[in-house]
């Protein structure tokens, strides 16, 4: 591994240099008689870290093409192949030939440590090497003193602790090997996240700066801190309610910053701002992160390696089964506590924590009695509304269109409606997606399910304010709804804007996400598009425009404050038939019919989400998060994008068959929104879902419904979500409770309402961050989790340290060679 990659790196003291960058003074006490003199706009600049080249890249390019070109070939090669190693044998002579291979390893192991080495003439040699055991053992038995110490201040509870050197379980080698790549991959990210302002956990974060600064790593007591400062931590309710203040008079009422004057430019796929026309003229924008694709790509080809590296996998493999193992022991010493911490909670329980429903679809936010009464109402109260045109582009009321379709006010029910996911949608999504037509006429999800129709979305405005008004009602319930944009025109945003701001459509209980389906084949071939660069600038320029001149987009600027991210939507499972690598066109030149890759799709949202996020931040509005469907089925390289680029994902399922990944998600502690039911009816069978295993592990997870017009049954779907994971995976009050609190975490509310439902310290780490009153989370059920991802990057930093000594010391003294 060449030196560079350090390089990249930002570490936390870059990431608080880009927090502290504030709105220029000059646009905050601007005077009024400055109105009338051009805006100054005279933001920082930044610039993205491109990429060296080094003669390691054809390798990482050589493995990458492997891997890629074994995963074009189908899912047959997969079929075929033997029981993966880090998947539990599926023939006896497996089983046998592994565990020999792990016993070989071991007794080499013990051939290559040093007494073994050790001539039985060479006796100074022995002396030396027993001093050095002994002086080992004295250090261990100081860490234990001072991890001891830094127990005092921790909730007690029963710990696992593994005492002794190299309790990694592999060799010495491997472990260093593998805690060098694990450690390049988490800087990866790390750069990745720091540039599109998203966010990364501090305390990998530090351990990460730690190994650059080479300093021994602080451990847990950081964690620890804040509960030492302990009126910080007692704020009582009463002075911070867990209500937050109820928003007064029209949510849609707000300023609008004046307009600075920028100009954008699209070129190669990404939007380039320049301060004025001068600067446009002479090419010259300003100096912020415009991603390089070269550096993209060198990245993306490292991590391929890795995930196909062998004895990183089964390294992996092992921490995560350590982590399994480690959760049952955990739960098997501490459950009668935990559950005893949660009974000494006044009024909480899990019914009144806040859980937030990460991931759903606003078009099927819905159940289906819900929209089958809906539309009952409408046919009884309102038969004469236009509400469509035929195919000769004659009016038609709602009367008019139920005729057509011979179908009654008293007829119609749930069955005929016939929205819902069944055995027959299982691993087809073509059926899954007519699915989203009700009695399977296109016409009537125009009219119903449509926020740009004949009759302005009203009728969907309607349901949607129905949904929010049960959510509201259950109080406890939020709901982050997903709403198109396609791309395919330039007015799509301020229709959709205005949509939601002529309806009111707001709640306290949901913000919006945006969601781009990956559907440029089918623009492109009915001639809506020219070239994959139309969709982005359909996408971005408008959400520039805004942010350079909100009065421009009145209505967009006004919806854009209860948006929070981006989401990119479609079938996974599509093969894929090109890839996206050095010599793929850019944008404005991919006007071929084939749909780009996965891959090709998130690097360029995320390319245009930095640069907006960076000119959003200097203009003191809020930014926005990457937060795709990811790793529902399909290839695992979607996953790979999902870690270089989102600050979330939904869905994950592919995870469980990619273990270096999987371990990745949890060092870095991605959040991922999964939908076992949605899963249950598409793709993956209820009781095969890795949920429960990845929640063991203490991956970030969180619970939703994705479509609850398709799979669900009750007025409350996130509730019965949460029912049916705990009925049959077992899961406890506190299991669950865990879970919601990760969801509010994740999601894309606003810092000061997240403060108000998980206490003022959320975001800090360990204990500290925890209020157990409000979130009804023991505190030693996080303190077990915190301490647990420590000893876990303490292991793979301290083996990236070693690696990084013993290639200095091979590099400085080679007579030994
Ligand atoms: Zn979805």
């Amino acid at each position: 591994m060449t030196s560079e990659l350090f390089f990249f790196t930002s570490g936390p003291g870059s990431k608080k240099k880009m927090d502290k960058e504030q709105i220029p003074d000059d646009i905050l006490h601007k005077d009024a008689a400055d109105e009338f003199l051009p805006p100054s706009f005279e933001p920082k600049s930044l610039m993205f870290p491109k990429h060296i080249r080094s003669n390691m890249d054809e390798k990482f390019k050589e493995l990458a093409d492997k891997i890629l070109n074994r995963s074009l070939q189908g899912q047959q090669y997969f079929q075929k192949e033997v029981t993966a190693p880090y998947e539990v044998p599926e023939y006896p002579i497996e089983e046998r030939e592994s565990r020999s291979y792990f016993e070989r390893q071991l007794s080499s192991r013990s051939h290559h440590s040093p007494v073994s080495e050790i001539s039985p003439s060479d006796r100074d040699n022995l002396e030396v090497f027993r001093f050095d055991q002994a002086l080992q053992t004295q250090d261990s038995y100081d860490e234990i003193k001072e991890v001891r110490e830094e127990y005092l201040l921790a909730p007690l509870f029963q710990r696992i602790s593994i005492v002794g050197e190299n309790n990694s379980g592999v060799p010495i080698k491997d472990l260093e090997e593998a805690s060098k790549s694990l450690v390049t991959a988490l800087m990866i990210r790390e750069k990745y996240m720091a540039v599109s302002q998203q966010s990364f956990p501090n305390i990998t974060a530090r351990f990460l700066q730690n190994l650059e600064d080479k300093e021994e790593f602080k451990g847990l007591s950081e964690g620890f801190k804040g509960l030492m400062e302990g009126s910080v931590r007692q704020k009582v309710i009463d002075d911070h309610p867990i209500n937050p203040p109820e928003v007064k008079g029209d949510p849609f009422q707000c300023e609008f910053p004046e307009n600075v004057g920028c100009h954008l430019r699209m070129k190669h796929g990404i939007v380039y701002v320049f301060k004025n026309k001068e600067s446009l003229e002479n090419d010259k924008p300003f100096d912020w992160p415009y991603i390089d694709k070269d550096t993209f790509l060198a990245d993306q080809n490292m991590m391929y390696a890795f995930i196909s590296d062998g004895p990183l996998k089964s390294f992996s493999y092992r921490r995560l089964s350590y982590l399994s193992a480690r959760f049952q022991l955990h739960v098997l010493l501490n459950e009668l506590k935990e559950s005893a911490a949660q009974r000494e909670v006044p009024h909480r329980d899990f019914y009144n924590i806040r859980k937030v429903d990460t991931h759903v679809h606003a078009s099927s936010c819905m159940n289906q009695k819900h929209l089958v009464r809906f539309i009952k109402k409408m046919m009884r109260n309102h038969p004469n509304d236009v509400v469509c045109k035929d195919n000769d582009g004659k009016e038609m009321t709602l009367r008019q269109v139920f005729d057509s379709m011979n179908i009654t006010t008293f007829g119609i029910n749930v069955d005929m409606l016939d929205v819902h996911a069944d055995r027959n949608t299982f691993h087809r999504f073509d059926k899954f997606n007519a699915k989203y037509n009700p009695v399977g006429e296109s016409r009537l999800r125009e009219i119903f399910i449509k926020t740009d129709n004949y009759i302005d979305g009203k009728y969907f405005a309607h349901t949607i304010k129905e949904v929010m008004s049960d959510l509201e009602e259950s109080k406890y319930q939020m709901a982050e709804l997903r709403l198109s944009i396609y791309g395919k025109s330039r007015d799509e945003w301020d229709k959709l804007a205005m949509w939601a701001v002529n309806h009111r459509v707001y709640s306290p209980n949901v913000m919006w996400m945006i969601q781009t389906p990956r559907l440029y084949d089918v623009y492109r071939s009915n001639n809506l598009v020219k070239n994959f660069q139309d969709i982005l600038e359909n996408i971005f320029l408008p959400l520039f425009e805004v942010t350079s001149d909100p009065k421009s987009h009145p209505e967009l600027h006004n919806f854009l404050r209860y948006v929070s991210g981006f989401d990119s939507v479609d079938d996974e499972s599509k093969t894929e038939h090109i890839r996206f690598d050095y010599d793929s066109p850019t944008p404005d030149l991919w006007t071929d019919e084939q749909n780009p890759p996965y891959s090709y799709y998130i690097y360029y949202m995320y390319a245009n989400i930095v640069v907006l996020n960076h000119f959003r931040r200097e203009r003191g509005l809020h930014t926005f998060t990457l937060r795709p469907h990811c790793g529902e089925a399909g290839n695992v390289t979607h996953l790979v994008a999902g870690f270089m680029l989102a600050e979330n994902i939904n869905h994950g399922l592919v995870l469980r068959k990619v273990p270096v990944l999987q371990y990745l998600y949890y060092l870095s502690q991605i959040g991922i929104a999964m939908s076992p039911l949605s899963n249950n009816s598409l793709f993956l069978s209820y009781h095969r879902n890795p949920l429960p295993e990845y929640f063991a592990r203490g991956l970030n997870v969180s619970l939703s419904t994705d479509d609850p017009l398709q799979f669900h049954f009750t007025k409350e779907p996130l509730i019965e979500e949460y029912s049916i994971a705990a009925q049959v995976w077992k899961l406890n009050s506190c299991d669950m409770c865990e879970i919601a609190r990760n969801s509010v975490i994740m999601s894309g509310f606003p810092h000061s309402v997240k403060q108000h439902w998980l206490g003022m310290n959320y975001m800090k780490e360990g204990v500290a961050g925890n209020d157990v009153s409000r979130s009804n989370v023991p505190d030693l059920r996080v303190a077990y989790r915190y301490e647990t991802l420590v000893d876990e990057l303490k292991v793979i930093c301290r083996g990236a340290q070693s690696y990084n000594s013993t290639q200095t010391t091979s590099k400085s003294s080679p007579a030994k060679i």
